[in-house]
């Protein structure tokens, strides 16, 4: 039998009980948990190298400055960007959409429209739907199939000339279907020149991305979900589209020169950045794509993939489950409902037994709204995560069928 491949001992937060059980942890669509090699990272810069970016000249501040672009640069070569200062910094996945959307509202006109669909996390709707009460533009959402993947047919014939811009998940974070973005953006470059918006949060951890092969014009991720710290994140842009945006935040940083009566601003990506920026987030960042390089990430993945078909197989196997969502391309996520419980209830009864998982409406109305439930129980899964950890589950889930 193949041994396990584990990165376990790394994640000292996975070492711990919870209501007296070990925990296991399955709720890494919301947060992954850090290794120490980010931990030790950010304390390392806090104890030795703490001073703000970029603008004085003494040793701390240069070194903070080296530590910062170094981590700008290695997220460019992560997503084989080609150039660091396509990399905006933010603070998650929420800030780089609300960037691009605020940022690209003076282009829009009454009659142009916005495509997303109705698999999107709120992160990647209400924006648009804001840009559009601003700008007067209108938004299209595309059909979700009972499986819940994108409905091909509706999404092509939501394209119009008039689509200025198309946003969508490369994975949906409630379903953990992969969308085919290859093919989606083919479709969408056929049809009209919009802008194409990828939300990366849930797959940057699982999935190699090449943003210039994937001939997109954004790219957003939070650095938590890739075992980074929180409050950090991260906008890649095609050049072009990048500096067609108007920044939305103003300030030190971001500006070139400023006289009593105007400002010009600064050079890609500083002009996004106003303000002192999360030095201690970059490093951990940075630290955080260095351990994924350091780890065998495509052993892991297939481990993953491993338990979450086990998981699928063990709850199909159960009476008054009922599993939401059947993509054929999925990763990390199993999103199930017991039939006459709340899923709150579910979770909480979970959670006695050490099983950590989300319940709720995963911060997907529309998609709820479309499959007719009003929220799901979510396992998700990550690299660290084993076959204990699915046994556990698949234990703590029959018991929890006996209480309800
Ligand atoms: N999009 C998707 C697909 C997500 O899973 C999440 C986080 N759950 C977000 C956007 C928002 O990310 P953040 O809260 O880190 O900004």
């Amino acid at each position: 039998m193949m041994r396990e491949a584990s990165i376990r001992g790394d994640f000292p937060a996975l070492a711990q009980s919870v209501h007296g059980k070990p925990l296991v942890y399955l709720d890494n669509a919301a947060t992954t948990q850090k290794p120490l090699a980010v931990l030790d990272a950010m304390q390392r810069y806090y104890l030795q190298d703490n001073a703000n970016v970029h603008r004085a000249a003494h040793t701390l501040a240069a070194r903070a400055t080296e530590a910062m672009e170094s981590a700008r640069s290695k997220v460019a070569a992560l997503l084989n960007a080609g150039a660091s200062d396509l990399i905006v910094f933010t603070r998650g996945t929420t800030e780089s959409i609300n960037l691009i959307a605020s940022g690209i509202e003076h282009q829009l006109r009454s009659g142009d429209r916005i495509l997303v669909t109705a698999l999107e996390h709120h992160s990647n709707f209400v924006p648009w739907q804001q840009c559009a009460l601003r700008s007067g533009a209108k938004v299209d959402v595309v059909r979700v199939t009972p499986e819940g993947e994108i409905d091909h047919d509706d999404f092509a014939a939501k394209l119009f000339p008039e689509t200025r811009i198309v946003a969508f998940a490369h994975v949906s974070n409630a379903l953990g279907t992969i969308h085919p973005v290859n093919e989606l953006v083919s479709t969408i470059r056929s049809r009209c020149g919009a802008r194409i918006v990828i939300d990366g949060a849930q797959a940057i951890l699982h999935l190699p991305v090449d943003v210039r092969a994937l001939d997109i014009d954004f790219y957003a991720f939070s650095s938590h979900k890739m075992f980074g710290p929180t409050g950090m994140g991260v906008l890649y842009g095609r050049r072009e589209a990048l500096d067609s945006l108007r920044p939305s935040q103003y300030g030190g940083e971001m500006i070139e020169h400023v006289t009593m009566e105007a400002s010009t601003f600064n050079v890609l990506p500083f002009r996004f950045e106003a303000g002192t920026p999360n030095i201690a987030g970059a490093v951990g960042l940075g630290a955080a794509v260095d351990y994924l390089s350091s780890i065998p990430r495509d052993a892991l993945l297939l481990q993953e993939e491993k338990l979450i078909g086990q998981a699928i197989a063990a709850l199909t196997a159960m009476n008054g489950i009922r599993l939401v969502g059947r993509p054929k391309e999925r990763l990390s996520v199993v999103s199930f409902l017991v039939e006459g419980a709340s899923a709150h209830d579910v979770g909480t009864l979970l959670d006695q037994q050490g099983i950590a998982v989300r319940t709720g409406h995963q911060c997907t109305m529309p998609l709820m709204q479309s499959l007719g439930i009003s929220g799901t129980v979510r396992a998700s899964f990550s690299l660290y995560n084993d076959t204990t950890d699915v046994e556990r589950f698949v234990q703590a889930m029959h018991k929890t069928l006996t209480f309800l």
